[in-house]
């Protein structure tokens, strides 16, 4: 289990997170959600010790993580860190980067291993290029491999997807999630996409203003978003009181209501389209399965 006790940490004088308390079973997934400059990746990099902590103190199993005052080098065996930076090695191959600290007394097993992990990135067709030659989603996906190979038992990911185009970043993480979840690794991962979260995520955690605003399975948080910024994570949403917050799904255009608003404008989305509409001299967003004219008057229903 990794236990995050109590930390407490800034750069400087001012406090960068405050009083961080939770846990993390093994073979869990934990999502850390905040905006940018929230103290995510500040929070990935004290669980990997890479800053000293003053105050609090972090546990995996009964080890406590030490930071560089206490550690020549930075990390644990047992702890992987997929940085916002991924920091590989250019001009040898994927294969060798995803392979390089196996070792090569036992070359068959490290083949089937790196290719076992080329396969979860979804890379097969890349195992010789070399990686300066890669586009930045494909480094990402190296990072990953590279970071799993040799089993380690709580994976750190930031941002682990941000670089992946649509076309691959679904799969992607139904490939990288399964593997961690069919070999029983925990993983923090940093993230400001709902997408890395939903499905996936055992917890989630939100961070504002230093601290945990929020703690609980991401169904739960969806479905009672307790603040704005909370709601705004996981979709168009509106403040419609009595009824507090709504997600644009939440409202429904029918033929007769005492709720009315005006169509502003309707935006293309896909499966559905967005409304936006004025309610009480506010501008609202209704999700609908058809394009509205300007200025048409509409009655909707909320349905919670
Ligand atoms: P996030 O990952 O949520 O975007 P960060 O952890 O990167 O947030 O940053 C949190 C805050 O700490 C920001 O205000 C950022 O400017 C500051 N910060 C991050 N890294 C450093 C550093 N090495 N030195 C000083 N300040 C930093
Ligand atoms: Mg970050």
């Amino acid at each position: 289990m990794l236990h995050v006790k109590n930390v407490t940490f800034g750069y400087s004088k001012t406090k960068v997170l405050e009083a961080i308390e939770f846990k993390v079973e093994e073979g869990k997934n934990l999502a850390i959600i905040g905006e940018s400059g929230s103290g995510k990746s500040t929070l990935l990099k004290l669980i990997y010790g890479e800053y000293d902590l003053k105050e609090g103190h972090i546990f995996w199993k009964d080890e406590e993580i030490l930071g560089p005052k206490y550690n020549l080098v930075v990390g644990y065996e047992f702890m992987k860190y997929v940085t916002q930076e991924f920091d590989l090695m250019p001009v040898t191959t994927v294969e060798e980067n995803i392979g390089k600290h196996l070792s090569r007394f036992y070359p068959e097993e490290k083949q089937r291993r790196t290719d076992e992990l080329i396969k979860v990135v979804e890379l097969e067709a890349f195992a010789k290029t070399k990686v300066k030659f890669l586009s930045g989603g494909q480094k990402q996906r190296v990072a990953i491999a590279r970071a799993l190979v040799k089993q380690p038992e709580i994976l750190l990911l930031d941002e682990p997807f941000s670089h992946i185009d649509n076309f691959k970043k679904q799969s992607l993480r139904r490939s990288v999630f399964k593997y961690l979840k069919d070999n029983n690794i925990a993983c923090v991962v940093a993230t400001h996409d709902k997408k890395d979260v939903l499905g996936f995520a055992d917890q989630l955690l939100v961070i504002h203003d230093s601290k945990i605003i929020e703690k609980d399975t991401p169904e739960r948080i969806y479905n009672n978003p307790k603040t704005p910024l909370i709601a705004s994570f996981f979709g168009e949403f509106n403040v419609i009181e009595p009824y507090g917050i709504v997600y644009a799904h939440q409202l429904q255009i029918v033929a007769q209501s005492h709720l009315k608003a005006t169509v502003n404008k309707s935006y293309f989305n896909g499966n559905s389209w967005l409304i936006e509409a004025n309610y009480r001299s506010e501008t609202i967003f209704i999700e609908h399965h058809d394009e509205l004219k300007e200025d048409q008057e509409i009655h909707f229903l909320i349905s919670l």
